[in-house]
Parts: structure tokens; C-alpha cells; sequence
């Protein structure tokens, strides 16, 4: 097949790129090197299979003939990371909104499967032990910056819901939990590489608010098996599926279990969310998947526990 991979030089994209090229698709990837970077796709360039354009998504006309010479899409383009969404709010809602539409608009076009990325960010401030597709969003007030990606994601979903709903263009949209692995940089906040290279250098580690707030780290090779799982089933066709590990940690005992396993002399420091965010910053208590329905649908599991994304991550830092 042909594939066309929107945001595929940035970390998820990247390792999906490199997998499908592995199974013998061609891939071309549009990237405008934002987050995104070259290197990512050094391993993939060497096949022959890949086609490399750097453009936006925000670029109808380069959007639109691409579109029309694939089989299939992957739409991962995207503003992503606290630090950049709260630095470049208007930038963000473009990409996020406008990009997603001129990608749909073009899918429609030429009647091409998409499957769109969409984020864990949409369920906002609920913090039920198990979060179901079908769950309450709950958010802040739409000036807080904070609930705009939430926000935009939320609206990509529903447009893509409703291609399906009136068009019958095959839609599929995935919401990503914390993903985490080699290539994912921590200059945008994302807090295990932030973490794992702090403990390599024996630096502080520093933990937003009291550390108690928990998260789940899904290792990006098990999330990569769940996208072409859902990509590869007619029934995830028309709906919305959690894609994440549901083992659930502390920010502490993150801090504390990196520290260990890296035999680092790091010291935990603290620092106030006012500070290491803007002011009115709120943070996400916890955030749990429930995986139930991918497993239904498409036989898809986590395999990889913390241990091995964390030694991955130190692994790839070390090397790199
Ligand atoms: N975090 C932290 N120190 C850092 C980076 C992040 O304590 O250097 C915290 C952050 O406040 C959040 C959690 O780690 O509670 C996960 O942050 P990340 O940005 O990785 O993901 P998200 O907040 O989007 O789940």
C-alpha cells in the first residue's frame, strides 16, 4: 500500500513510518519540522520506500495532491506539549483545527480512509479510575489555555465523527495516553525523557506540584502495533478507541523508580506549577485508560511495562 503519514517525522510518527516500511508499504511523510526532525526519519530514508515532503497541513494544495496519491492516511500532525500549546496558543488552534479539516476535506475528496490522532487531553479534569470512550469531558474555562488543545481535539473528533455520519468517508480516530520512548524529546515538557536524562547527568529532577498527580506510560512500539491494529479492522470504522497502558504511577515514585534504575545520584526537587508553567495552570490529577474497547475490537494489548520504556529511554539518550 501507499501511505501517507501527516506529522510522521515527529516521535510517534517517525516509528510508525519506520514499521510500515519495514512491512513493505511505501510511506510518504508531509512534516513541517516543528517538533518534527529529519533525523528521526534517517533509518526509513535508507529504504527507498519513503517520500519525504516538508510542508504544512495548513497547505491545502500540497495536502490535497498527496492525499489523492495514497491508499490510506494517518493524520499525527499536530501542536503537541504543555509548553508549546501555553507558548503559541493561536499557532496550535491552527494546525490543530484548520490542518485537521484541510486533511479531512482532501480524504473526502478522493475518498481515502483516514485515521485520525486525537489525545487523552479531551477527557480533561475527570479523573474516574478508568477512563471509557464514552466518558464526561470535563474541563476548565475555554480562556484557560490549558483545555484549548482539549478542546481543538475534541472538535477534530466530532468532524471526523460526522465525515463518517454523513458522508460515509471511513473515519477512524484514535485518543493517545501518555506514549513515551526513543526520539521523544523533553524540550516540550513530556516528562519521562525530561526525568531519564536529568538521572544520566546526576542532575536535579524536577517535579511539578506535590508529585502525587499519576500517569500511565505506554511504551510507542506497543502503540504503534495499536494504530495498525485499528487501521487494519473495519470495525473500528465510525468510532473512537483509547489507545495507552493502564498501569498507573505517581510523578514520585516515577522520580524515584528512574533514579533507581539508572543508579543516578540525582537529588527530587519541587517546583510550583505557577511556576513551572503560566500562572493558572492546571494540571491533570490522573489519567487512566480503559482499553477495553480496542481489545474488543481489534485483540490489541499492552506488552511493554515502565521498566522497559524507561531502559529504552536510557538507552537511546546514552546512544544518542
Ligand atoms: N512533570 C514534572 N516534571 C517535568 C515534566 C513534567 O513533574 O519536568 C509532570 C507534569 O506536571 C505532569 C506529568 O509530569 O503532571 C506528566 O507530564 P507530561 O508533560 O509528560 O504529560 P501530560 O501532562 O500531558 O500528561
Amino acid at each position: 500500500m501507499r501511505l501517507l503519514i501527516t506529522g510522521g517525522a515527529g516521535f510517534i510518527g517517525s516509528h510508525l513510518t519506520d514499521r510500515l516500511i519495514s512491512d513493505g508499504h511505501e510511506v510518504i511523510v508531509l512534516d513541517n519540522l516543528e517538533t518534527g526532525r529529519i533525523e528521526n526519519l534517517s533509518a526509513a530514508s535508507h529504504s527507498g520506500r519513503l517520500t519525504f515532503i516538508e510542508g504544512s497541513v495548513l497547505d491545502s494544495e500540497i495536502v490535497e495532491k498527496l492525499v489523492a496519491e495514497v491508499d490510506f492516511i494517518y493524520h499525527l500532525a499536530a501542536a503537541v506539549g504543555v509548553f508549546n500549546i501555553l507558548e503559541r496558543p493561536l499557532a496550535s488552534l491552527m494546525t490543530n483545527l484548520r490542518g485537521t479539516e484541510i486533511v479531512l476535506d482532501a480524504a473526502l475528496k478522493y475518498s481515502r480512509p483516514i485515521l485520525l490522532a486525537s489525545s487523552s487531553e479531551v477527557y480533561g479534569k475527570n479523573t474516574s479510575d478508568s477512563l471509557h470512550e464514552d466518558d464526561n469531558r470535563i474541563l476548565g474555562s475555554p480562556l484557560m489555555l490549558r483545555w484549548s488543545y482539549s478542546q481543538a481535539k475534541a472538535i477534530d473528533e466530532t468532524l471526523a465523527f460526522a465525515y463518517w455520519e454523513e458522508k460515509k468517508l471511513p473515519t477512524r480516530i484514535v485518543r493517545f495516553f501518555n506514549t513515551v520512548g526513543p526520539r521523544q524529546l523533553g524540550a516540550y515538557g513530556m516528562v519521562v525523557p525530561r526525568f531519564v536524562a536529568a538521572a544520566l547527568d546526576n542532575e536535579e529532577i524536577t517535579i511539578y506540584g506535590d508529585g502525587n498527580q499519576t500517569r500511565c506510560f505506554g511504551h510507542v512500539a506497543d502503540i504503534i502495533d495499536a494504530l495498525i491494529s485499528v487501521a487494519n479492522s473495519e470495525r473500528t470504522i465510525g468510532t473512537v478507541v483509547n489507545i495507552g497502558n493502564n498501569e498507573e504511577i505517581s510523578i514520585n515514585d516515577l522520580a524515584k523508580k528512574i533514579i533507581e534504575m539508572t543508579e543516578s545520584k540525582s537529588k527530587i526537587v519541587y517546583l510550583s506549577y505557577a511556576d513551572a508553567y503560566k500562572s493558572g495552570f492546571e494540571d491533570m490529577e490522573r489519567r487512566v485508560p480503559n482499553i477495553q474497547r480496542i481489545k474488543k475490537l481489534t485483540g490489541w494489548s499492552p506488552t511493554r511495562n515502565l521498566e522497559t520504556i524507561i531502559r529504552d529511554v536510557a538507552e537511546h539518550l546514552q546512544a544518542n
